[in-house]
C-alpha cells in the first residue's frame, strides 16, 4: 500500500539499521507498509557496529539488553556471556536481520545527506551521498545517541605519523599493538574497556585522563546456568518486570530504602554485596542516590575507597578518584580491570589537569611538561551525544525552517519523538525521553512501537501529517528540565549535558522521569486521540 507512485516512493523511510532501525523496519512491514531504510556502514548493528574497539562490550546483562518483541526470537537465541562483547551483540543483531529477512529492504553504505518537508504534498524528500533522493510519507530518525564521534581538535593530530585509531571506527580487522607504545586519550566508558585489553598486548600504554570517572566491576563470565534457566522459565515476566523499573533494568533491583536512614555499617554491607554482583546494581541499592548530594557521597565514597584498595600506588589512586561530579551524574562505567590496570609496570596516567595536552607532535603527544612518544594514539574522547547524528543531516520541516537552526539553543521535542513544525518525522529515542537513561533495548521497542500505532492510527483514519503543537512540546520540555532540577545530574559536566563538546549548549538532553511514568504518558496521549499533536488530513494541508 505505497502512497503514491513510482518505484522511488515509499510509506517510510528509516535512517540507521541498529537496534532502532530493524526493529523500525520490522514493524512498518507488520502493518503492510513499504520502507527503505539507509545505513552508512556495510552491515546492520549499529552501535554494535561501528564500535569494535578491544574489550568492547556491553553494560547491561545481555539477557536484558536484547528485544523482546518476539517470543520465538529470544527463546532461539542463547548469550554466552553475563555482558556480551561486541562481536556477539553484532551476530545478535545480523541473525535478527537474517531470520525476519530485513536487508533487502536495507541500503548499505549511504548515507542520508538531507530530509526536507514538502508541505504540498506531507511528505519527506529524502536525499543521500548517492546523489539520489526519494519520496516517503514519514521518516523515521534511527540514527542513534551515540554515533556521531566527537572531533578531534588537537592542534597538530594530523602530523602524527604513527596510526591513529578512534573508539567509535575502529577497524574492522582489529589491531594487533604488539610491541607498541600507545596513548590513549580520555577515560570514558570506551577508554576503561580497552585499556586494560590494550594494556595487556602493547609494550606500554599512557593514559590520558582528564577527568577520572568511576567505575564498577562487571564481574562478566559465562551466565550462571541456573540462572538463564530461570530466566527461560520467566522470561515473560520478568521483562515485564524490567519494563516497570525506572531505567528499564530488571537486574539492578532497585530498592526505594534511603542511604541517609541507613547507618554506615549496614550501608557498606549493602555497597559491598553490590559491587560483588556488578554491573548498575550499585545505583540500585538505595532509592535517594540520585537524588540527595548527601546520599550519594555515600556511594561515592565507596568506590573511591575500592579504587584505593586496588591501586597499589597512592598518588595514582587518588589522580583516579573522581571528585568533580556525583556518582552516576555521569554514565556509570562498568568494567573488567581497568584500575588493576594501573598496576601494571607498562600502564602509566598522565594527569591532563595538571599538564594538559598542548599539541599532537609527528611523534606523539605533548603535555605541558612532556612529550611522550608513541606508536599509536586511541582517541577515545565521546561523542557528539543525542543530537548530533540529526546535527549532520540537513533536516527542514515547515517553511523550510531547519532543525539545528531551532536546536540551536538545545534540542526541544515532545516526548522525545516528534518536534513541532517537522510533520511526520519521528526520533527513536531522541532528546527529552528516557534514551540513554533506560535500558536501551527496552526505550528502544517503546519507541518503535509507539511510532508504529501512531502511522497504523494515521493510516487507518487516512490522515496525511501529525505534527507535535508548540505548546505540548513546551509543556514537555519544561517538565524534563524540572524532572533533572530534582537530580544530581545536572551537576556533571556530561554528555547528557552537551557539556563535552565545545560550543553546545548545556540543556539536560534525556528524560529522568523514569521509564514507566514516560511510557505511561506515551500511552496516554495516544489514547486521547494523539493530544498534544495537530493532526490533518491531505485534504486539509498547508
Ligand atoms: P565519554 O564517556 O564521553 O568519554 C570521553 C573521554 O574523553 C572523557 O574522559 C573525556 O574527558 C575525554 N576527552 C574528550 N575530549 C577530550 C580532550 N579534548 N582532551 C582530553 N580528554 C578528552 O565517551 P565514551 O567513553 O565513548 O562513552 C560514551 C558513552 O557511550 C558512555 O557514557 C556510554 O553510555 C556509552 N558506552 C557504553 C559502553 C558499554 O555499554 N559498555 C561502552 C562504551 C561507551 P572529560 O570527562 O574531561 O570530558
Amino acid at each position: 500500500m505505497a502512497d503514491g507512485a513510482g518505484e522511488r516512493t515509499y510509506d517510510a523511510v528509516i535512517v540507521g539499521a541498529g537496534f532502532s532501525g530493524l526493529y523500525m523496519l520490522h514493524r512498518l512491514r507488520g502493518l503492510g507498509l513499504t520502507a527503505r531504510l539507509y545505513e552508512a556502514g556495510t552491515g546492520v548493528g549499529g552501535t554494535w557496529y561501528w564500535n569494535r574497539y578491544p574489550g568492547a562490550r556491553v553494560d547491561i546483562e545481555s539477557l536484558e539488553y536484547s528485544y523482546s518483541f518476539s517470543p520465538e526470537l529470544d527463546a532461539e537465541w542463547t548469550w554466552s556471556e553475563r555482558y556480551a562483547t561486541q562481536p556477539e551483540l553484532l551476530a545478535y543483531l545480523n541473525h535478527v536481520a537474517d531470520r525476519f529477512d530485513l536487508t533487502r529492504d536495507i541500503q548499505f553504505e549511504t548515507r542520508v545527506t538531507a530530509a526536507h518537508f514538502d508541505e504540498a504534498a506531507n511528505r519527506w524528500t529524502v536525499s543521500t551521498d548517492k546523489g539520489e533522493a526519494v519520496s516517503a510519507r514519514y521518516c523515521v530518525m534511527a540514527t542513534g545517541v551515540l554515533s556521531v564521534a566527537n572531533e578531534i581538535a588537537f592542534e597538530g593530530a594530523d602530523s602524527f605519523q604513527g596510526k591513529t585509531y578512534r573508539t567509535g571506527s575502529w577497524p574492522k580487522a582489529g589491531v594487533d599493538f604488539t610491541g607498541q607504545r600507545v596513548a590513549v586519550i580520555g577515560t570514558g566508558s570506551s577508554a576503561i574497556q580497552s585499556i586494560p585489553e590494550i594494556a595487556a598486548q602493547a609494550d606500554h600504554v599512557t593514559v590520558f585522563q582528564r577527568t577520572p570517572n568511576f567505575s564498577v566491576p562487571a564481574h562478566n563470565g559465562p551466565i550462571d546456568p541456573a540462572v538463564a534457566q530461570d530466566w527461560a522459565a520467566n522470561r515473560a515476566q520478568y521483562r515485564r518486570e524490567a519494563r516497570e523499573t525506572g531505567f528499564g533494568i530488571r537486574m539492578v533491583d532497585q530498592q526505594d530504602q534511603l542511604a541517609l536512614d541507613a547507618d554506615a555499617e549496614a550501608r557498606r554491607a549493602t555497597f559491598e554485596a553490590r559491587w560483588q554482583v556488578g554491573g548498575f546494581a550499585l545505583l540500585g541499592a538505595y532509592g535517594d542516590l540520585i537524588t540527595d548530594l548527601s546520599a550519594n557521597a555515600t556511594a561515592a565514597g565507596f568506590v573511591a575507597e575500592k579504587i584505593r584498595g586496588i591501586v597499589k600506588d597512592p598518588q595514582i589512586a587518588e589522580k583516579l578518584v573522581p571528585k568533580s561530579f556525583p556518582i552516576g551524574s555521569k554514565r556509570l562505567c562498568v568494567d573488567t580491570g581497568y584500575y588493576a590496570a594501573f598496576n601494571r609496570d607498562n600502564v602509566s596516567l598522565v594527569d591532563l589537569r595538571e599538564t594538559p595536552i598542548e599539541a599532537i607532535t609527528p611523534t606523539g603527544v605533548r603535555t605541558s611538561d612532556a612529550t611522550y612518544e608513541v606508536d599509536a594514539i586511541v582517541y577515545a574522547i565521546g561523542f557528539d551525544a543525542m543530537t548530533g547524528a540529526l546535527g549532520k543531516i540537513d533536516i527542514r520541516g515547515r517553511g523550510g525552517a531547519a532543525l539545528k537552526a531551532q536546536w540551536a539553543a538545545g534540542p526541544e521535542t515532545y516526548l522525545g519523538l516528534m518536534v513541532a513544525g517537522f510533520p511526520n518525522l519521528f526520533i527513536v529515542t531522541g532528546p527529552g525521553s528516557p534514551s540513554v537513561l533506560c535500558n536501551m533495548a527496552v526505550a528502544i521497542e517503546q519507541h518503535v512501537e509507539w511510532i508504529s500505532d501512531c502511522i497504523a492510527w494515521m493510516g487507518a483514519r487516512q490522515m496525511g501529517a501529525i505534527e507535535a503543537t508548540e505548546t505540548a512540546q513546551a509543556a514537555w520540555v519544561a517538565h524534563v528540565n524540572e524532572v533533572a532540577e530534582t537530580t544530581v545530574f545536572p551537576l556533571a559536566n556530561s554528555w547528557y549535558m552537551g557539556a563535552n563538546v565545545p560550543g553546545k549548549p548545556r540543556v539536560f538532553m534525556p528524560y529522568i522521569g523514569g521509564f514507566p511514568a514516560y511510557r505511561d504518558k506515551c500511552n496516554e496521549v495516544a489514547a486521547n486521540g494523539y493530544e498534544g499533536f495537530a493532526v490533518s488530513s491531505d485534504a486539509q494541508r498547508g
